[in-house]
């Protein structure tokens, strides 16, 4: 399928108008046709010094340039398993080049080339709603058996939250691990800040009922529960999700289904739990990976994830029919934040000696982020 045929199932933005919004000033014209060769000279230049890590759903123009790529688990165990580049670039959003601070040795420092990208899932659980919920779970006598389990995809304050209260960070690749450790600690389970992800390995491979699982509601008083509900619960769902895959619809699923005769859905765990249930494989961004890899030639696949990542496996894979399951064509806007010119920048001013855009989580918030990142990276 061509990039056009492949657009035409919705109405595609313009690419142009995603590039640099908040323009500093410093950075190179997007139409400078020597920025592959100026990211290439600047990286070259930096040599050991430097490791570049790119997240799945980086657009192709950066992440031609990462050492390494992977999900947010991969490139976590990457950055805390390096201790040679003193420089890392992390072309991913803000919450994961945090994690690498944390993970990463006191010398060496996370630059993030666009500070703007964020996650606006991880903007959905606050420092002082997550602390208000901890004052509530203390003031029922349940603090020590309610563990927190939280996303990685979440702020370095709420990490440490869940490392000073005897929990475990986790991604789509291993929540299920995290949420079996998590219930041999206590009697429930407090999963910040996806509710989806949560809901969806609860019921389907934990085998708890949607009943056991309910919604902390940090703009209710009290999560918007009663006392009973809070002690009868086998997973408080923190009421937050992802704005790319909560937009999937089981109605996305059925029109995929009758015009594609034999087309098989496959879901990232963020997607709804009524997404989840109707399509034919889950699995997380690696996973979605190895799954179309491993695929027969000539099958057909609607894929519900971000869309760099879909039009890649789309490029990747000829002989296979990839479709992006929704209709709307619908890439992570703080993904994108990081383009070819705010890469080029970044480099160019590593190599000539000046750090910016450093992302350094304080010694406090590290302590117990730590803690949290370390028990998932120790998880069986
Ligand atoms: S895809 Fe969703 S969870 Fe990932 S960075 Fe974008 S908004 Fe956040």
């Amino acid at each position: 399928m061509s990039l056009l045929e492949f657009l035409s199932r919705g109405s595609a933005p313009d690419l142009g108008s995603e590039r640099g919004v908040s323009c500093t000033g410093e950075l190179p014209d997007p139409s400078d046709p020597a920025l592959v060769d100026r990211a290439m000279v600047a990286k070259t230049a930096l040599g050991s010094r430097l490791m570049i890590l790119g997240h799945h759903y980086q657009r192709d123009e950066v992440i031609r340039f990462a050492d390494i790529t992977g999900d947010s688990f991969k490139l976590a165990q990457a950055a805390a398993n390096n201790r040679e580049a003193e420089l890392i670039v992390f072309c991913g959003v803000h919450f994961m080049a945090e994690s690498a601070d944390i993970l990463t040795s006191e010398s060496q420092k996370v630059i993030l080339p666009d500070l703007a990208a964020g996650c606006s899932m991880a903007d959905m659980a606050t420092q002082s709603q997550v602390a208000e919920a901890g004052r509530i779970f203390a003031e029922l006598g349940i603090s020590s058996s309610t563990i927190p389990v939280t996303y990685m995809n979440s702020s370095a304050a709420i990490k440490s939250f869940t490392g000073e209260h005897g929990g475990t960070i986790c991604t789509s690749s291993n929540a299920e691990r995290a949420m079996r450790w998590a219930l041999e600690q206590g009697d429930r389970i407090f999963f910040l800040p996806d509710q989806h992800l949560g809901r969806n390995t609860a019921v389907r491979k934990l085998g708890l009922t949607l009943a056991d699982c309910v919604i902390w509601n940090p703009w209710k008083d009290r999560g918007g529960l009663t006392d009973d509900e809070i002690h009868g619960a086998k997973v408080l769902l923190w009421r937050g999700h992802c704005s790319v895959h909560g937009r999937f619809t089981a109605k996305n699923v059925e029109d995929m289904r009758s015009q594609v005769p034999g087309i098989q859905i496959l879901v990232h765990p963020e997607c709804q739990y009524e997404v989840v249930s109707q399509a034919d494989h889950v699995g997380s961004t690696e996973q979605i990976i190895k799954t179309i890899a491993e695929a027969p030639q000539g099958s057909s696949w609607a894929i519900g994830t971000e869309l760099n990542l879909v039009r890649r496996l789309a490029t990747e894979n000829p002989g296979k029919n990839i479709h992006f399951l929704d209709k709307a064509i619908c890439y992570c806007s703080t993904m994108n934040r990081i383009d070819l010119p705010h890469l080029v920048w970044a480099l160019e001013t590593l190599a000539k000696g000046r750090i910016v855009n450093q992302i350094k989580v304080d010694p406090v918030t590290a302590k117990f982020s730590r803690v949290a990142l370390e028990r998932m990276l120790a998880l069986p």
